[in-house]
């Protein structure tokens, strides 16, 4: 059509009869102006279209306008369907269990956000533009060579089966190799994104040069497993260009004979190879399903998928609430066994057993990677306990709402609060979107962190810096006591809050601390022994069971392992 129109004006095709009707005067195969180019149109008296007056000149507008809207259409279909599925899949990941992200390297779910939508995208639009034509082009073509030949048709159609299986076959080795080279991008991006959030430590251990040659190492590895994708694709595409070719030549073969019989004429031969080879360029078109970019396409599509689809086993919200007036915070943990999902053969919590009365305070202390921080992730329902129960008020946790009892329950404050790039402010409403700023204010004040505030010259507004960097750790910790303050927690767990803060820091911490503690059901996880002195019950957990509990005083008097741990101290910090 567009050889035709852009024909007309002034190539030799006579010009538009005035008030005619679209009239073909002499057509020899519809299907062949397609192909014809205007200068092979000079001169071809024999094959031209009467056109009305002025229907040139709109129709020439035509092909622009419509090339408009299908790019317009196109990049607006792509970009949605991309957008939606980031919405979708990001919501998704932040449903997932904790145990899911032990798994996950950030960089690698960063990738999937990014990257492998990004590959689906351009796959898919390609499919969508050029898809469309191939299919049509295959199908309307296999109806002509049905009518130029049954015979020939059929025998292609014997062919196909055996061609489409193998292709199938060599297409999902394919898709594997291209599933395998994008891991190791996300693997590669996992490492710039772990060196890059961590750059202080890299610098402070002068770690540039190795975290370069670990990220060049991944990026190599990508470009060779992608090097042999695209090997694998070439190998199948010379193939299939020998396979089609020897096609052509049985076609040749099988259609001679066929003229020997005549049961088939010379042009219909001519015609049924021109065909066929348009159903040939239709299959190895950019959207077979063989092409490098449909190869990376899918598989970015199913990695994306796979976690769009995942379900978490805690969903986030769903379950009982307590009335607010008759919650008292009595927390109760019953023979609860514990091991971590990512190392299943390694029990961290064994029949643990322990109490948190309503309104005092509690403390676990012991050696290191005792288990202490994994009973308070068990608390939050990080984690789901193996076996035993845990209960709150005598409901068992896994009965109760998870973002109620997160969100308006308990209070975490850890030992490296993590803060957002935003301001103040903000970091503080985490904790209670709705909350006013004079609430804001009174959880800041309860925290010891209000002067401190006021004292920059943007207050409230000073943002923070990527995780809270432009803050001093004890600042960062006072603004994280207030984030937890505000939401005015009946149960706070305070996992070695103090323990990575300088003494004069500590002590404004720990004030702040021991005016939020104040008629609330407290669990600290203490590192530092002098903390915890006042504390109503201190348990000492060894080999993820309770040792030794009691008071202060009383586990002294004892001189088991609480009274060794303080000795071992206090020869430590003199
Ligand atoms: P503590 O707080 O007493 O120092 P933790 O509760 O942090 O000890 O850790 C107890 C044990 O569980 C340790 O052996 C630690 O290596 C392991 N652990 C902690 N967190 C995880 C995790 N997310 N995945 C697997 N194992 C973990």
């Amino acid at each position: 059509w567009a050889g035709l129109l852009y024909g007309s004006g002034g190539r030799g095709i006579p010009a538009p009869q005035q008030g005619s009707a679209l009239v073909p005067r002499r057509v020899l195969h519809p299907g062949m102006f397609s192909v014809l180019a205007p200068p092979v149109w000079q001169g071809c008296e024999s094959r031209c279209w009467s056109l009305p007056a002025g229907v040139g000149m709109r129709l020439q507008e035509g092909p622009g306008l419509l090339t408009f809207s299908y790019i317009v259409l196109l990049a607006r279909v792509g970009e949605r369907v991309a957008g939606s599925m980031r919405k979708t899949l990001f919501a998704s990941l932040l449903r997932q269990d904790v145990a899911f992200f032990d798994a996950n390297r950030t960089g690698q779910l960063v990738n999937r956000l990014t990257t492998d939508i990004q590959e689906f995208k351009s796959s898919f639009k390609l499919v969508i533009s050029q898809g469309l034509r191939s299919v049509t082009q295959i199908v309307g073509c296999f109806a002509s060579l049905y009518l130029l030949s049954p015979k020939l048709t059929g025998l292609l159609l014997v062919v196909m089966p055996s061609l489409v299986g193998a292709g199938a076959l060599i297409g999902s080795v394919l898709r594997s190799l291209s599933r395998q080279a994008q891991e190791q991008v996300a693997k590669a991006t996992g490492v710039a994104d772990e060196a890059l959030g961590n750059v202080r430590t890299v610098r402070a251990f002068a770690m540039e040069d190795r975290e370069v040659a670990l990220y060049c190492h991944e990026v190599d590895r990508s470009s060779w497993l992608n090097e042999k994708l695209g090997m694998g694709i070439a190998v199948f595409q010379g193939l299939s260009n020998v396979v089609l070719n020897c096609i052509v030549l049985g076609t040749i073969f099988v259609g001679g004979s066929l003229m020997a019989g005549e049961e088939l004429s010379p042009g219909d031969l001519m015609s049924f190879m021109v065909a066929s080879q348009t159903v040939q360029r239709a299959s190895g078109s950019p959207t077979s399903s063989l092409s490098p970019q449909v190869v990376r396409g899918l598989s970015a599509g199913a990695r994306v998928f796979e976690f769009m689809t995942l379900e978490p086993t805690v969903s986030l919200s769903g379950g009982d609430q307590i009335p607010s007036h008759s919650l008292l915070g009595h927390i109760c943990f019953r023979d609860v066994c514990f091991s971590y999902p990512t190392r299943p053969g390694c029990p961290v919590l064994r029949n643990f057993s322990l109490t948190l009365p309503p309104r005092k305070t509690v403390a676990i202390v012991g050696e290191s990677g005792g288990g202490k921080s994994t009973v308070a992730a068990l608390l939050e329902r990080f984690y789901e306990p193996t076996q035993g129960a845990i209960t709150l008020d005598g409901c068992e946790l896994c009965t109760l709402d998870p973002s109620w009892l997160r969100g308006q329950v308990i209070g975490f404050i850890s030992q490296e609060p993590a803060l957002f790039g935003t301001s103040i402010l903000e970091n503080i409403r985490f904790g209670k979107p709705d909350a006013s700023d004079a609430e804001v204010y009174a959880a800041a004040q309860l925290a010891n962190a209000d002067s401190f505030i006021r004292s920059f010259p943007q207050g409230y507004g000073t943002i923070v810096g990527e995780r809270g960097v432009m803050l001093s750790g004890g600042q960062k910790q006072r603004v994280a006591i207030a984030r937890a303050l505000l939401k005015n927690p009946s149960v706070l767990i305070l996992d070695e809050a103090t323990s990575a803060l300088d003494t004069e820091s500590e002590q404004l911490v720990q004030e702040a601390l021991e005016r939020a503690m104040a008629g609330r059901t407290v669990l600290v996880i203490a590192h530092r022994l002098s903390t915890i002195q006042c504390a109503d019950l201190i348990v000492v957990l060894a080999r993820g069971c309770v040792a030794e509990a009691g008071t202060h005083a009383e586990l002294l008097r004892r001189g088991g392992l609480y009274a060794e741990l303080v000795r071992r101290q206090a020869t430590e910090q003199p």
